[in-house]
């Protein structure tokens, strides 16, 4: 790892937080050279994944793509800091990748992407599920799932 601040390429490590049962982790590093501290992230590629799009557009799977939907639906809430939206944005972007391993597939369908993520979503925070719902969903289909979902959690 190189420091974002001086270039160096060894650091200490402050603190790791292995998160999702290994599947994601963080790292709190402090520069050797120049006392910077920073932080990175490792998470399990997942770009052998294709993503079908209802036109039939294949894309490779990015994590970037998904975490920006949930990432709205969060910041939307009002009163949330994007800070917090993008943190909580990062767990159920985690979450949801969880899922794809333990699928071991190699496409899906953005339909079916947006079910999964609407499902975790559903169990985080009950305004962010709705956020992205009404977005990705067209207003029937969201409709159905809210009533099959109940409004409990
Ligand atoms: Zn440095």
């Amino acid at each position: 790892m190189i420091c974002p601040y001086c270039g160096f390429e060894d650091q200490e490590v402050l603190n790791t937080r292995i998160t999702y049962k290994g599947f994601a982790n963080w790292r709190r590093r402090k520069c050797l050279e120049c006392g910077g501290v920073f932080t990175t992230h490792e998470f399990i590629n997942l770009t052998y994944i294709k993503v079908i799009k209802k036109s039939g557009i294949v894309r490779i799977y990015s994590r970037a793509r998904l975490f920006s939907g949930i990432f709205v639906a969060f910041r939307n809430i009002k009163h949330m800091d994007s800070g917090d939206a993008a943190m909580s944005a990062e767990i159920v972007t985690s979450e949801i990748e969880k899922v794809l391993i333990g699928k071991k597939i190699n496409k899906i369908s953005t339909h079916e992407l947006a079910l999964i993520t609407a499902g975790i979503l559903a169990k985080k925070n009950y305004t962010a599920f709705i956020n992205y719902g009404s977005y990705f969903f067209a207003p029937e289909v969201f409709k159905r799932l809210l009533v099959n979902r109940g409004r409990h959690n």
